[in-house]
């Protein structure tokens, strides 16, 4: 009997995992999974993707009746020393599409290239390199690539089963999770572990309470932060626990004819759009994709900076989000975009580091979204915001946290406000600010830029890009 090795590495799971399922079909497996810390370079896991990973790993290491195999670094020696130790002659594995991650498996397909060495699409509903417009070109707009593009190419591949039976080897030299070292002396995760639970069974499970719960007011619902209509899948789908095929294909089957199921789908055709564009543009972690956008005076405030992670600006939907993100390691899509563009708006900070925090903070923390969605927010990527597009905190706050519910959930100290002042508490009485025991600058900030002056600054400063039209 032949032997393979089944490379997990974004597609913690079993259930339609094809790489698996042909390393199956192969004969006996040895499942591995290779921390790599060197390849990414700036762009190693931040710490709460790895508090993530930790969990899933050991969730499949279960499913997988303790035969997961764990590894720490170069995977191309790893490799070699599984090959030779195991006589193996076939290596399956499901796509990645990091551009650093491409250029490794790469190399590692050349270099084994006397062996069997299939790679297969997990993660994706289109290859990013099939949709392209009728002349050959890329799409740079997101409905056009979705809705002529994604949706007129035949549709996502059917999900794969589990493979029927699995005769799993377990290597020697193999390592436990915990020695991965991807949880920091410091639990300052304890405050993430009520929020979540890692691994496939609690990936499905989140998929069929949204669909119970959630989908049938997604698409109004999910603009309100105080509410749960939206799916909270991000990090399962990040981290492959939840197949994207089988996700789109249960949600399409549910009625594809209905707004809610519609506007869900095309949310993971935005997924779908940032690796597009990340594939076609493999410097969108690190550069602008309109170069104009290369001569903007971004301000340098390390204080602005601070005070923008540590949720304590003084405007209250802006801290909110970022205490939301730090307590739980998620935002809310509607406050993700409200405190990015206060972040490169507001203050003018460079949204590198507004990506940079949310790569380390964020269990969903995922390349292509990350660095698509910040150039998006900017208005420097393809299919951008409007550099006029400012988003006002306090009238978003009004508007999609209406009873001020989030707000008082993120920042207690201010809670006792009534609504009517909860969304600025500057502009509060005194009499009021008493009532309710805040002292503006002693319990909670005022706030560290005016909204009306930073936003007409950041109108004249934008604005005097908007005549270069060398993108
Ligand atoms: P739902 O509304 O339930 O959507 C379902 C799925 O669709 C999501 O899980 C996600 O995979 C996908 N999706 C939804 N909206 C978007 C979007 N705008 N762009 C890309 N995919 C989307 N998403 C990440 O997964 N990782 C990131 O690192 C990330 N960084 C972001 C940074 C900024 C500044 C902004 C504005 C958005 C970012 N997003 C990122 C996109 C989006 O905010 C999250 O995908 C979404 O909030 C996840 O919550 P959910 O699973 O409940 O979403």
């Amino acid at each position: 009997m032949q032997t393979a090795i089944c490379w997990f590495r974004q597609d913690l799971r079993l259930y339609d995992n094809p790489a698996l399922l042909a390393a199956s079909l192969h004969g006996k497996v040895i499942p591995v999974y290779i921390l790599d810390e060197k390849s990414p370079k700036q762009y190693e896991m931040g710490a709460a993707s790895k508090w993530w990973l930790h969990n899933s790993l050991k969730s499949l290491n279960s499913s997988l009746n303790d035969n997961l195999n764990i590894y720490n670094g170069d995977p191309l020696v790893i490799l070699a020393k599984l090959i030779k130790r195991h006589n193996v002659s076939a290596i399956f594995w499901n796509r990645c599409y990091e551009p650093f991650a491409i250029q490794r498996d790469k190399l590692i397909k050349e270099h084994f290239n006397n062996l069997n060495v299939q790679s297969f699409n997990s993660s994706l509903l289109w290859e990013p390199w099939e949709i392209k417009k009728s002349d050959g070109s890329e799409y740079r707009v997101f409905t056009p690539y979705y809705r002529k593009g994604c949706l007129a190419a035949p549709s996502p591949n059917l999900p794969v089963d589990k493979p029927a039976a699995l005769k799993l080897i377990k290597d020697k030299g193999s390592i436990y999770v915990d020695s991965l070292s991807l949880l920091p002396k410091i639990k300052w995760y304890k405050s993430l572990e009520p929020h979540w639970c890692a691994g496939e069974d609690n990936a499905l499970e989140a998929m069929n309470r949204f669909i119970d719960q959630g989908l049938i007011n997604y698409k109004k619902g999910r603009d309100f932060p105080a509410t749960s209509y939206v799916s909270r899948l991000s990090p399962h789908i990040h981290f492959g626990e939840i197949s994207i095929r089988h996700l789109w294909h249960t949600i399409f089957s549910l009625d594809n004819d209905n707004d809610n199921v519609d506007h869900f789908l095309s949310e993971l055709g935005w997924r779908e759009f940032s690796y597009y564009q990340l594939y076609n543009h493999p410097d969108l972690p690190e550069k602008n994709l309109q170069k104009k956008f290369d001569k903007f005076e971004w301000k340098e405030n390390q204080d602005h900076l601070v005070a923008w992670q540590k949720g304590i600006t003084g405007i209250p939907m802006v801290d909110a989000g970022m205490r939301e993100l730090w307590q739980t390691g998620y935002m809310h899509n509607r406050v993700r975009m409200i405190v990015g563009s206060f972040l490169v708006k507001n203050l003018r900070i460079h949204w590198k580091h507004g990506e940079k925090w949310f790569w380390d903070t964020l269990v969903d923390a995922d390349l292509a979204s990350n660095s698509a969605s910040w150039q998006w927010v900017a208005g420097c990527g393809t299919d951008a915001a409007p550099y006029f597009r400012i988003f006002n905190p306090i009238t978003q706050g009004e508007k999609f946290d209406p009873t001020g519910e989030y707000i008082r959930k993120y920042i207690p100290e201010i809670a006792a406000l009534p609504n009517k002042y909860i969304y600025a508490p500057w502009t509060a009485p005194l009499a009021e600010l008493n009532k309710a025991k805040v002292e503006l600058g002693k319990d909670y900030p005022f706030p560290i830029v005016d909204l009306k002056r930073s936003r007409e600054s950041a109108l004249l400063a934008f604005q005097s890009l908007k005549s270069d039209k060398n993108v």
